[in-house]
């Protein structure tokens, strides 16, 4: 039946950055459909243990802080040895820093490379050895962005970064597809989560960024849960190297 190959029943997935924001909206999603959930992240994970607990959600924190590539091989082992295996990684990690392109640092551009691009590499390739090694196949969801499409303005080092990741998801695709491993992206337009407080907490862009979504609203993060579902599930078995936007129709306008 179509509704059952949305269901992620018996599947591991890794969530990144799953104590708050998309990726605590995407880790309850892919529980609610089934899946055991690694809760990686460099902060508590309470919040979100606690939300699993509420529908009877299987998942547990690993603490790791991916600004350092060493914890990949380490986030990935310690998946497989809680749950047996895993089947699904969500790049979803990331951080932004702003500033005049004329005065930033290099800090700020290696800061976000190494979490947003560096790591989103060298944990897909922990993940894509194991997929490979259990002989199913596996699934990459990596978070990109509107600046994975668009230049944006005092972000250089993000702007990069979202842009190298719709190339890499392409690339990872390519190499692996044949593997069984689909590897896609979601773009998330402007979403109501810490990543955006700044622009929020300014009135003008606030209301400049709301009346330019036509949808009329801004997102959650529960709007990411159908595309993450989809991506993560038997259902889009046949899709590579795409990156579908969540956003409320802003790079269609
Ligand atoms: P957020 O700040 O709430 O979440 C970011 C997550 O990344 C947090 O869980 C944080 O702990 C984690 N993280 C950051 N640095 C880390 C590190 N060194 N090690 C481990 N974990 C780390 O913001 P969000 O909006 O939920 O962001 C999630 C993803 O979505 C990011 O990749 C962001 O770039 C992307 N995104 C957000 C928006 C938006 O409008 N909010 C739009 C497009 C893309």
């Amino acid at each position: 039946m179509i509704l059952d190959m949305f269901s992620l029943k018996g599947r591991v997935a890794a969530v990144t950055g799953a104590n708050t924001g998309l990726g605590q909206g995407v880790a309850l999603a892919l529980a609610e459909a089934g899946a055991k959930v690694a809760l990686v992240g460099r902060s508590p994970m309470d919040d979100t243990l606690a939300r699993f607990k509420a529908f009877g959600g299987d998942g547990f924190p690993v603490k790791a802080d991916l600004a350092n590539t060493a914890v990949c091989r380490k986030i990935i082992d310690e998946t497989v040895a809680k749950y047996g295996g895993l089947d699904i990684l969500v790049n979803n990690a990331g951080i932004i820093r702003r500033g005049d392109s004329i005065d930033f640092t290099e800090k700020d551009w290696d800061d976000v490379m190494n979490v947003n691009l560096k790591s989103l590499f060298f944990l897909s390739q922990a993940a894509a050895k194991v997929f490979i090694k259990q002989g199913r196949g596996g699934k990459i969801i990596n978070i990109a962005s509107l600046l994975s499409y668009q230049g944006g303005v005092r972000v250089p080092s993000y702007t990069s970064a979202k842009s190298g990741v719709i190339g890499l998801t392409r690339l990872l695709a390519n190499e692996w597809a044949a593997k069984g491993i689909c590897v896609n992206g979601i773009a998330p337009g402007y979403m109501v989560t810490n990543n955006t407080e700044a622009l929020r907490k300014d009135p003008v862009r606030y209301q400049a960024i709301l009346d330019r979504i036509p949808a009329g609203r801004w997102g959650v993060p529960a709007d990411l849960a159908g595309a993450a579902v989809f991506l993560a599930s038997p259902a889009s078995d046949y899709l590579q190297g795409f990156t579908i936007a969540v956003d409320g129709g802003w790079l269609g306008r």
